[in-house]
């Protein structure tokens, strides 16, 4: 008779739960299904697949990265609709994937899960959802998604705000714009596709921007029906057109993460961008930012600098002091009427595991662990933590690619440390504290050198004590070449 260890690292029975049904953990599972493990559950807390591509629905919303390049290697699709496409397009892939897999038996929706025990006896994770249900796991991989807490400014007066406000992420559909006085607070990547979005029918639009930020032209094509039949025929010529965009965007690295200097020469871009549709000398000085490009993220829009151009919208940059009741009082003593209140205002990405509590080695507490730093050993672990896995965690986040790529990287890896598991028959696997601490030191050498921290502004890809834990500083073919090979040397182990 097997005992209760030896029965969760059978070839068979290799119980997974994967936190999240969103580009992450759809695509974990799709590559445990790949590789015949069968016994893995989806938690997911929302009442639908998706992630950020089912929860930002506001209007215009789309991504700005290539949709041959942000979606997944193993499953092409020739259906796209545009070069960037938008929301329901996406989340249309995504339950796309869903089905042609056969995920559904494996996901269960509405399911918070809150905590996580790790039992170094058995090398089991005792996973608790809010319901009070209680699963074990032998592994854990955590999807959860860096930009999934609306983050809202702490502006006085916030709650004395009589009409309508929500957070971009959380759009109330019911809310009529039409013919209403409308304040945008924010200029980030979610504001600059709202603002083309809603100009038109809303009656005046007041973009309170705090920071520029550089914008880049997008030239998003529809593509037309020979194009979408083309790759549908000829997949070959669909995976060279998804080389050709990686190769593209990889080169964008320089940039960010080699030499500064060459954005100097992009920025003129942004500058041509601005030019082109802003003829007024006072808006045009408004918009122009005065940092390095890249330093936050390089947005990409053709119809944002035309938006703020008309008539019916104005860009206040003299700093919010108070919301009143109906009105939004500035620094320089102007109160701005207003119907409807929208945050575009980010969100907190520091707070990875939002209110979810895990436990591992020793009663180690990650949330505590992460307080001086959000170490990690490539994003995907953290010492202390065996068999928990991170996709998306500290220090992958990219400012020129898609992250998608870095995803697949991270599932190819977690599907190595599991085969691992399996052959050699470990009850638990954990990175030790040295190879931990030689990432993180090697990341945060080379952050120094990068826009990010060399570009002069401030941004959310810091934290509050200045340092960058949330983006990769380098290309993303060596975050795939340092993750090639599983080293197990970098591992500590406890057979059964
Ligand atoms: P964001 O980039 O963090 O932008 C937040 C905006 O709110 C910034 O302009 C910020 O100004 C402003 N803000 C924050 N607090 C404020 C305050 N107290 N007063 C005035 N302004 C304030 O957030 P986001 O636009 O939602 O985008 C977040 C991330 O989501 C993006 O960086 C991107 O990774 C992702 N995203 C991607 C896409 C896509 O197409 N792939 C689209 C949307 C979002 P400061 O700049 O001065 O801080």
């Amino acid at each position: 008779m097997q005992s209760r260890q030896q029965r969760h690292v059978g070839s068979e029975d290799f119980p997974v739960v994967i936190v999240g049904a969103g580009f992450a953990g759809i695509g974990m599972a799709i590559r445990l299904k790949q590789e015949g493990i069968q016994s893995f559950k989806i938690f997911e807390a929302g009442s639908e697949v998706g992630g950020t591509w089912r929860d930002n629905t506001y209007p215009g919303c789309a991504c700005d990265v290539p949709s041959h390049m942000y979606s997944y290697s193993f499953e092409l699709w020739p259906e796209w609709p545009q070069s960037y496409s938008r929301q329901p397009d996406i989340l249309r892939y995504l339950k796309h994937c869903v089905e042609r897999y056969g995920l559904e038996e494996h996901i269960q929706l509405n399911t918070r899960v809150i905590d996580f025990q790790f039992e170094e006896d058995t090398g089991l994770w005792h996973v608790t959802t809010e319901a009070g249900d209680k699963h074990e796991a032998r592994a854990v991989v955590a999807g959860l998604g860096p930009l999934n807490k609306p983050s809202f400014p702490n502006i006085p007066g916030r709650d004395t705000f009589q009409g309508p406000s929500f957070h971009s992420s959380e759009w109330k559909h019911d809310v009529e714009l039409a013919g209403q006085r409308v304040a945008v607070i924010g200029t980030g990547a979610s504001a600059i596709q709202i603002v083309p979005a809603i100009a038109p029918k809303v009656k005046h639009l007041n973009v309170f921007q705090r920071t520029p930020p550089w914008v880049v032209p997008r030239h998003s094509k529809i593509y037309p029906s020979w194009f979408k039949a083309m790759f549908r025929n000829m997949p070959p010529l669909q995976r060279l057109f998804r080389w050709f965009l990686y190769a593209f965007l990889e080169l964008r690295a320089f940039g960010f993460v080699v030499t500064p200097k060459v954005m100097e020469l992009a920025s003129r871009l942004g500058q041509r961008n601005a030019r082109k549709a802003i003829k007024d000398p006072e808006l045009l000085r408004k918009v122009t930012p005065n940092y390095t490009m890249g330093c936050k993220r390089v947005l990409v829009s053709d119809d944002y600098f035309p938006a703020l151009a008309r008539d019916n919208v104005s860009v206040t940059d003299t700093g919010i002091q108070e919301i009143r009741e109906n009105s939004i009082l500035c620094n320089d003593g102007t109160e701005h009427p207003v119907d409807v209140l929208i945050y575009a205002t980010g969100f907190n990405v520091y707070d990875i595991l939002g209110p979810i509590t895990v436990t591992g080695r020793d009663k180690k507490d990650l949330r505590t662990t992460w307080e001086d730093g959000q170490s990690s050993y490539y994003g995907i672990h953290a010492a202390g933590f065996p068999n928990f896995f991170l996709l998306v965690g500290p220090n992958t986040g990219l400012g020129h690619h898609s992250l998608v790529f870095m995803m697949e990287v991270q599932m190819n890896h977690i599907v190595r440390c599991i085969q691992h598991m399996r052959k050699h028959q470990l009850k638990w696997l954990d990175v030790t504290e040295s190879a931990q601490d030689a990432f993180v030191r090697r990341t945060q050498e080379r952050m120094q050198k990068t826009v990010w921290i060399q570009g002069g502004c401030q941004s959310w890809y810091l934290d509050d004590k200045g340092r960058n834990f949330s983006l990769w500083p380098g290309f993303t073919m060596e975050y795939w070449l340092q993750l090639r090979h599983f080293q197990p040397l970098h591992f500590e182990t406890q057979t059964l």
